[in-house]
């Protein structure tokens, strides 16, 4: 059941230790700055909840690799899965001759996914893949143009998804003109919205729906794109209400609601996909980083109706829905099954939240606590303010780093720690990982 890794934090060098800096050189001379790394430590090994490096540290892992490793690093099933397909074949090219794998990952995730109705599933490589994907498909079957997306939100790096991402450092800056017909609205941020928490779910959709209304046209946009929890955006649970109220907008006007679950989906946050907390059921969905292990792998699943409108050829990829990830992506759903992991995310919050709660009763710097199931963050404030500090953020994050607690920021203001355990976490490590947060807040803030 659990990986054969010891499931212990080991720290035997400093962070990173000497084979790590001596890796990080070679890696200057050879990769551009432009793709940063969190903390370079080089890594050996991973699995359940610990990565271990080259210099033999073993890391409490809050991180899954960004919402990617929900089952675990070096799983079991999906590593026997992907080995039996290794040995068959690595690559026909769905587009040329198909092979049963991907239509088996297609018919689980139209079973999964939110709604009854008949649907339909393409893949694709990465989160942002998907979401061009979504859109192309949105505007083909609606005829129409225009794309809302919210404050706060992240769809990825290329030029469209770039476009669709709210925040512009690191992701936009210097890499524009970016594509047209993309339009921003306020999205429901309790923590930051101005007359206080109670009313923004309302109020956050009003103010949306009027601005698509008198700047845009309902009769002229495709779709809406939304994170049901705004992820690099800081964790961000939308106001109760407000999905609903932009989901039903959206239907009434002939408007295609897509959820980018690419980071909320596969039992993060306590449901298998986040839209089903609020009952939303999308026109269409985009997944990816849970879905297949760390194996690239995405997809987009909608209304067949709205699929099925698109020309022959007019969707794919030369590796999109490759063997090796769609046999992973059936190992992680025979995961979440076996192993209770939809469950275990909420265990996972259960334990996580109590204890964060406790450390912002005791450190003011601590302005927010949220998040769902194994989703969770704390947002950091200057005490008495609601002013971000991304500096604090950045000195808890680095002292977790030293002590061997890999975590990781996030945040339109830099000033958010997420956390994303593996669901296969083991509770001793959840628990110490927490120990060694509240040491870094109460060495940070001495
Ligand atoms: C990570 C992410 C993406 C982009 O996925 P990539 O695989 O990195 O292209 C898109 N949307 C959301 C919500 C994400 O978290």
């Amino acid at each position: 059941m659990t990986s054969e890794i010891a499931q212990e934090r080991r720290i035997v060098t400093e962070i990173p230790g000497p084979r790590s800096r001596e890796l990080q050189e070679r890696r200057r001379a050879a990769v551009p700055p432009g793709v940063g790394s969190v903390l370079p430590v080089y890594v050996t090994d991973a699995g359940g909840g610990v990565v271990v490096d080259a210099d033999g540290n073993s890391l409490i892992d809050f991180g899954s690799g960004i919402a990617v490793t929900n089952v675990g690093n070096a799983n079991a099933r999906v590593a026997e899965r992907v080995k039996a397909q290794v040995e068959r074949f690595t690559h026909t090219c769905f587009m040329v001759a198909p092979y049963e794998s991907y239509v088996q990952v297609c018919e689980a995730l139209n079973a999964l996914t939110p709604g009854d109705h008949e649907k339909r599933t393409i893949l694709v490589n990465s989160g942002a893949e998907a979401v061009e994907n979504a859109v192309k498909i949105a505007r083909y079957a609606t005829g129409r143009q225009a794309v809302v997306v919210f404050d706060h939100g992240y769809h990825g790096r290329t030029l469209l998804t770039m476009t669709l991402t709210a925040k512009n450092m690191p992701y936009k800056h210097g890499f524009g003109p970016y594509a047209p017909e993309v339009y921003r609205m306020p999205l429901a941020y309790p923590f930051r919205w101005p007359s206080g928490p109670e009313n923004c779910g309302e109020e956050a959709a009003r103010q949306a729906i009027d601005q698509i209304t008198k700047q845009i046209g309902p009769e002229n946009v495709a779709a809406v794109v939304i994170e049901p929890i705004a992820g690099e955006g800081g964790f961000i649970e939308p106001a109760p209400g407000f999905l609903p109220r932009i989901a039903e907008f959206a239907e009434a006007n002939g408007i295609l609601f897509v959820a980018d679950e690419v980071q909320t989906g596969f039992a993060r946050t306590g449901d298998l996909f986040a839209c089903e907390h609020e009952g939303i059921v999308p026109d269409l969905i985009t997944t990816a980083k849970g879905i297949a292990g760390g194996l690239p792998l995405a997809a987009v699943t909608g209304r067949a109706d709205i699929m099925d409108k698109v020309h022959g050829g007019g969707l794919g990829g030369t590796y999109g829905g490759n063997p090796l990830a769609c046999e992973a992506a059936l190992a992680v759903l025979e995961e979440i099954e076996a192993r209770g992991l939809v469950e275990r995310a909420r265990a996972i919050g259960d334990t996580m939240l109590p204890r964060l709660r406790e450390l912002a009763a005791a450190h003011e710097a601590i302005g927010d606590v949220r998040g769902r199931g194994a989703m969770v963050a704390i947002e950091l404030v200057k005490p008495g303010t609601k002013e971000p500090d991304p500096q604090l953020t950045a000195e808890v994050a680095r002292r977790c780093h030293q002590a061997g607690l890999l975590v990781l920021t996030a945040g339109t203001y830099g000033n958010v720690l997420r956390f994303l355990p593996p669901l296969v976490i083991p509770d001793h490590l959840l628990n110490e990982g927490l120990d060694i947060l509240a040491d870094a807040f109460t060495a940070a803030t001495a």
